[in-house]
């Protein structure tokens, strides 16, 4: 196990450079113009192509880093760069995760070269789980496949919502129902090949923030796909869905909550999302940090009543404050993520935390650095309004806030807190 670290090493110093060049370069440039447009940058995806930015080799690598600082930091850089135009370069990575999670070797093969295509072609992924009335309760799915063993191929139907590259993407990545009595655990993931019919955007959602990232309904109307494209395969599932049965038998059935309570059951299923948190809690600091660096320049240079502005502790404080809530939030990022890289398990829902924390910081400082600004800041001439609108983003995507707090004090109490 990799000792926890808070220094980068210089292989990981020379990766960030890189990284925060290309952010500073190609990215904060464009920003304004593709949250404007509110339009996937191809362009610029292209550039993150070409340079080796978009690849999953190049996430691949971070992830494996053994002291879990590879993701964080490239997801810090990134989104300091801009947050929409970041999300439509790294958006592609959850359906990727979501096939090397679940997916046999040939299908992590034969599918994620398609999600990302090539830099003369670049291509997107989507990863389809939300639907209208399946948000934080992702147990109320509805999209249903059933299986058509006469032609060794499933038959999805249901409606999607606010899927990052739903419907502009080559793969769709969609979860589904197999079984509706088993609640979460009946649920499978399944590919959605380029061109398959039957699948179809339905709304694209003009947004508050993060616009230059596509987030679109997908409607899914008798989508045929091969047996092959179940993640995991046949076999797998019906092993998965067996031993679900058993246990739903044992304890009286689904909904009945066992003797030792829901919370120890569920703990499991958490841990798993919980590894994905802390890089949203990065992408978060990168925003955060941003929004800090523009204020704190800003206010040692305009000058009020014959002084610079950060010469009252009013702003300077503020200042202060800022910058400990954003070291603080880097902290249980990396804290998080050298555990989840590392096998440690998360006995206080340590993902959760670093999430939470990170998320509210990114709101709250964005918000500051409008204040600190004053007219100019509410303004679209300077970034800080753009970076609070899209610092929204990060207490509702990924589970809420709320329900981080949920799983937090379900994961301490070991209780089913409602
Ligand atoms: C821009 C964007 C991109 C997204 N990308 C994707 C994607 O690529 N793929 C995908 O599958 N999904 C995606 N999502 C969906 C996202 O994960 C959901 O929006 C999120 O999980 C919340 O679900 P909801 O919007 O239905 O809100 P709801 O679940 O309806 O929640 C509404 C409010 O009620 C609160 N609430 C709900 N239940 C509880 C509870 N038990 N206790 C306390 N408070 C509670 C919530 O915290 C929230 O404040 C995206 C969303 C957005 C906005």
């Amino acid at each position: 196990m990799a000792e926890f670290t808070m220094e980068l090493n210089d292989e990981q110093k020379e990766v960030r450079d890189w990284l925060h060049g290309f952010a500073a370069d190609v990215i904060r440039p464009a920003a304004a113009e593709w949250d404007e447009r509110e339009e996937t940058p191809w362009p610029v995806i292209q550039e993150a192509a070409k340079v080796g930015i978009y690849s999953l080799d190049f996430y691949a690598q971070q992830y494996f880093d053994p002291t879990g600082l590879g993701i964080p930091m490239a997801m810090e850089e990134l989104f300091w760069g801009d947050a929409g135009i970041a999300l439509s370069i790294v958006g592609t990575g959850l359906a990727a995760v979501g096939v090397l999670a679940n997916g046999t070797d040939e299908q992590i093969g034969t599918w994620i070269p398609q999600m990302y295509g090539d830099q003369n072609d670049v291509k997107v992924a989507a990863f389809c789980s939300s639907e209208p009335d399946a948000g934080s309760d992702v147990a109320s799915m509805r999209t249903r496949a059933v299986y058509d063993e006469a032609k060794d191929e499933w038959v999805i139907n249901g409606t999607k919502t606010w899927a990052t590259n739903g419907g502009i993407a080559n793969v769709h990545v969609v979860v589904a129902v197999v079984d509706p009595e088993l609640g979460s655990k009946g649920h499978a993931s399944f590919i959605v090949p380029p061109g398959t019919p039957g699948l179809s955007q339905g709304q694209k959602f003009k947004k508050h923030g993060i616009r230059a990232s596509h987030t679109a309904e997908v409607v899914l109307d008798d989508v045929r796909v091969p047996g092959s494209c179940l993640l995991g395969g046949k076999e797998k599932l019906d092993e998965r869905l067996a031993r679900a049965r058993e246990k739903a038998k044992a304890v009286g059935g689904v909904g009945v909550p066992p003797a030792e309570g829901w919370g120890r059951v569920k703990n499991a299923a958490m841990a798993t999302f919980e590894a994905s948190r802390p890089a949203v809690g990065a992408m978060a600091v990168g925003t955060a940090r941003a929004a800090y660096e523009v204020a704190l320049d800003y206010a040692k240079n305009r000058e009020q009543f014959g002084r610079p502005i950060i010469d009252n502790q009013g702003v300077a404080f503020q200042l202060a404050d800022m910058r400990t809530q954003i070291d603080a939030a880097r902290l249980l990022v990396w804290r998080a993520s050298w555990m989840a890289v590392n096998g440690k398990p998360f006995t206080a829902a340590e993902g959760s935390m670093s999430k939470l924390f990170a998320s509210e910081t990114a709101k709250k400082v964005t918000a500051q650095a409008i204040q600190i600004l004053g007219g100019n800041g509410y303004t679209r001439e300077y970034p800080v309004e753009r970076m609070h609108r899209d610092a929204a983003i990060y207490t509702i995507f990924e589970g809420t806030s709320e329900i981080q707090r949920l799983v937090i004090a379900r994961t301490l109490s070991g209780m089913s807190i409602r």
